[in-house]
């Protein structure tokens, strides 16, 4: 293996499966949370515990991070006793959470300071993807680099696109967001219009599913309970993905069109109604909760 070992920052709903799949492609595992309760599972099936970032990197010659956002990957590799600081030369750093591009080159120039390389990495799939291991993973770095790593992503992920320079991962991941985004506001909206005009939920997305608005948001993520036992509704909207990491997402896809000046009203749209969920007290849930709001406004 190219890798001796490799450090895993960020056991959460993506991270704890993700490094659960190293483990079992026979990977010799150092793990972090701040949550100790996180990492619990992984030592249980082998993985070694690391005190913090800092004594992680001084273990590994490969650092993977899953961590919510921008501000705390940065405070974790780039921070005070942060990665960058134990990252042995030679060694490699790839954070694999949705990021702004900035972000990506902050972390790369902190890492290259410390004589290692870096990649932007974000996932597609969820945690069913993340379980599975049928992520799409989406790499921005130097080609040369992205070849060292290859392997370690083919045991994550089932789609692995070399997509450009640091940053360009994502780039490519923050559009792909924008669109599952803008859709879920469509469904949403779509499914409280039916209903109040009496339309029967399951059989709406019955239709639809071989119908033109076939989309995962209407797949996996119908905005109605009872309808779908797997989708989050049926749960109380237990994530799958976070309403919090969505407004994060449309945001920083927002900070980006900005930047080249492009214009994005839809996004922007969207961005305000995330914000309106968390504003409500929706952020740790489901992102397919933000139908709750639209139910409410159509008096259902
Ligand atoms: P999560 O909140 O479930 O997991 C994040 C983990 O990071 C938690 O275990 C938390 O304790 C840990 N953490 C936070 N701050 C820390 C710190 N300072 N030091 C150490 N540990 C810390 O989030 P998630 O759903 O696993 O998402 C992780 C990333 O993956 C995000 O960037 C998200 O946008 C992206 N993503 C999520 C999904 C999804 O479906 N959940 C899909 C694709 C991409």
């Amino acid at each position: 293996m190219a890798f001796e070992r490799v450090g895993f920052i960020g056991l959460g709903r993506m991270g704890r499966p993700m490094a659960r799949n190293l483990l079992r492609a026979g990977y010799r595992l150092v793990v972090y949370d701040r949550r100790p309760e996180a990492m619990a599972p992984l030592l249980e099936a082998g993985a070694e515990a690391a005190g913090g970032p800092l004594e992680l990197a001084r273990a590994s010659d490969l650092v993977i991070t899953m961590l919510p956002g921008d501000a705390e990957v940065l405070e974790v590799c780039a921070g005070q006793d942060g990665v960058c600081q134990g990252l042995r030369s030679g060694a490699v750093l790839v954070d694999m959470g949705t990021n702004h591009p900035d972000t990506a080159r902050t972390l790369a120039r902190a890492a290259a300071r410390a004589g290692a390389d870096f990649l932007d990495a974000p996932v597609s799939g969820g945690d069913v993807g993340a379980e599975q291991a049928t992520l799409t993973i989406m790499v921005g770095g130097e080609a040369g680099v992205f070849e060292r790593v290859r392997p370690v992503f083919e045991v994550l992920g089932r789609h692995v696109f070399h997509v450009g320079p640091v940053g360009m991962g994502q780039v490519f991941k923050l559009c792909n967001n924008l669109i599952s985004a803008v859709q879920m506001v469509a469904v949403a909206e779509a499914f409280a219009v039916g209903r109040k005009f009496g339309a029967d939920p399951g059989l709406l997305r019955q239709v639809i599913m071989v119908s033109s608005g076939r989309s995962p948001a209407v797949e996996n993520r119908p905005p109605v309970p009872g309808i779908l036992p797997e989708a989050p509704a049926s749960r109380e909207y237990a994530p799958g993905f976070t309403t919090e990491l969505m407004a994060k997402d449309v945001g920083n896809f927002l900070r980006l069109a900005e930047a080249g000046k492009v214009p994005v009203p839809a996004s922007a749209l969207a961005r305000q109604l995330y914000l309106m969920a968390l504003g409500s007290g929706y952020g740790p849930k489901d992102y397919s909760v933000i139908g709750e709001l639209f139910r409410g406004w159509a008096g259902l």
